[in-house]
C-alpha cells in the first residue's frame, strides 16, 4: 500500500489564489519522487499539505494506519531551501533540536547526531558554528537534522536552489549515494528538469497554476554515480 496518498487536494488561499486543483498522487515506501514544475505551480503548497503545515480546502491526506504523522514531527523530515540554523548551536546542536523536541537528552541522542553527520559527511564538524560553514556545509546539516529522527517520509522544498552549480552537483551526488544507501522515501520539489531525472525514481510533473499533476514518470531506478 501507498505510504501517502492526496486525494483531490483543493488548495485556495484567503486571498482567492488557488494554488492547488483537484490534485492526486500516491507515494509508496521507498520511491524518491520529484514533484517538478514551473515557479508557483502549487509545489511548496503540496508538500505543506503532505507535511501538515497548512490545511487543504478541498480534499484528504490520507496516511498507511500507523504511519500518519502525529503532531510533533518525528515522522516526517523537512528541508526548506534555506538550511535555517540556530546560529548560537554548533553542528551537532543543530541536528539535536528535532531530538530535543522528542524529549532526548543529548548525550543519548549523540549516536544518532553523530551518524546523521556521517551520512552528508560532516562527521569532522561537529563543534564548527554556521558561520565556519559554507552554503553547501550548512544545507547538508540541515538534511543531517531532517533525517537524525528516520523519519517515514523526507519532503525537499527545492533544497539546493540558492547554491553554486558546482555545490549543487556535489549535493545531488551525495543525496543519490545517501538514498541508495537508506532506501528513505523522499518527496523532492524543484524546478530543475535536471535534478528531477538525475535524483528520482519518479516525476510528477505539474502544470502551471492552478497546480495539478500533468504527468506521472516513472525513471529507471536511479544508482549513485561515482
Ligand atoms: P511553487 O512551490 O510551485 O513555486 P507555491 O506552492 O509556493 O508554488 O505557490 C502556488 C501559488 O500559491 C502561487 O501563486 C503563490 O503565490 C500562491 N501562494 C503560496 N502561498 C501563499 C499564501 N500563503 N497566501 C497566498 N498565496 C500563496
Ligand atoms: P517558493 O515558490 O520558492 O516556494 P514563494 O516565493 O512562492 O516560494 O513563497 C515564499 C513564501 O511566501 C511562502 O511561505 C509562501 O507561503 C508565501 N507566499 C507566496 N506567495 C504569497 C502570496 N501571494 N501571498 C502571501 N504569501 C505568499
Amino acid at each position: 500500500s501507498s505510504l501517502v496518498q492526496l486525494q483531490s487536494i483543493g488548495k485556495i488561499f484567503p486571498n482567492g489564489v488557488t494554488a492547488l486543483r483537484d490534485t492526486s498522487f500516491a507515494v509508496g515506501d521507498g520511491e524518491f519522487v520529484s514533484l517538478l514544475g514551473p515557479s508557483g505551480c502549487g509545489k511548496s503548497t503540496a508538500l505543506r499539505i503532505i507535511a501538515g503545515l497548512i490545511a487543504p480546502s478541498n480534499g484528504d491526506v490520507v496516511w498507511r494506519a500507523g504511519a500518519a504523522p502525529k503532531g510533533s514531527s518525528g515522522e516526517i523530515g523537512f528541508v526548506f531551501q534555506e538550511p535555517t540554523l540556530m546560529p548560537w548551536a554548533s553542528a551537532a546542536g543543530n541536528v539535536y533540536l528535532p531530538m530535543k523536541l522528542a524529549g532526548v537528552d543529548k548525550s543519548a541522542a549523540m549516536p544518532r547526531i553523530r551518524e546523521a553527520l556521517t551520512r552528508v559527511g560532516l562527521e569532522a564538524f561537529e563543534h564548527a558554528y554556521p558561520r565556519e560553514l559554507s552554503g553547501g556545509m550548512r544545507m547538508r546539516v540541515s538534511i543531517a537534522r531532517a533525517l537524525v529522527t528516520q523519519p517515514k517520509l523526507l519532503l525537499m522544498d527545492e533544497p539546493f536552489a540558492a547554491l553554486d552549480e558546482i555545490t549543487r552537483f556535489r549535493l545531488n551526488n551525495d543525496l543519490l549515494h545517501l538514498w541508495a544507501a537508506m532506501r528513505q522515501t523522499v518527496i523532492f520539489v524543484t524546478h530543475s528538469v535536471f535534478e528531477s531525472v538525475y535524483l528520482s525514481s519518479r516525476i510528477l510533473v505539474m502544470t502551471q497554476r492552478p497546480g495539478r499533476i500533468f504527468a506521472d514518470i516513472p525513471i529507471d531506478a536511479p544508482y549513485p554515480r561515482d
